[in-house]
């Protein structure tokens, strides 16, 4: 792995800085967001250092669909069955200021729209 993609979010994979960790498989990792927006903020993030989705290229199918698979698993496990919103901050326009690829889980809350 390249020093450019060591971001703070490889550290927590690697238990170098703790996390509320709510999910881990071989993949993926989730934890709760430091900064919460809702009363559930989960960041779902690859173990694969991707630094954002427009880095993604047509081998990460996989990967990608199993991060929505597991926003869906801990929503589940979350007891969110009013529903919840999914967020991918993508580059400086999208406001991303964490490059390594994270989905954003929020719910407990209505959550307005248009978000930004
Ligand atoms: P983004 O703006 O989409 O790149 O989101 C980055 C998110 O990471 C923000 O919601 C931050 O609150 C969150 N964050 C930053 N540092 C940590 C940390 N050490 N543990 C958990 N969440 C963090």
């Amino acid at each position: 792995m390249s020093d450019s993609q060591d971001t703070l979010f490889s550290k927590i994979i690697r238990r170098e800085i703790p996390a509320d960790i709510v999910y881990e498989d071989e993949l993926a990792l989730a934890f709760r967001d430091i900064n919460p927006q809702a009363p559930v903020h989960i960041l779902v993030i690859p173990k694969q250092p991707i630094p954002k989705l427009a880095d993604a290229v047509p081998d990460d199918h996989r990967i990608l669909g199993h991060l929505l698979m597991t926003v869906k698993r801990v929503a589940d496990q979350e007891g969110l069955a009013n529903g919840y919103r999914v967020v991918i901050n993508t580059g400086e326009d999208g406001g991303q200021t964490v490059y390594h690829l994270h989905l954003h889980l929020l719910g407990g809350r209505p959550l307005a729209w248009p978000p930004g």
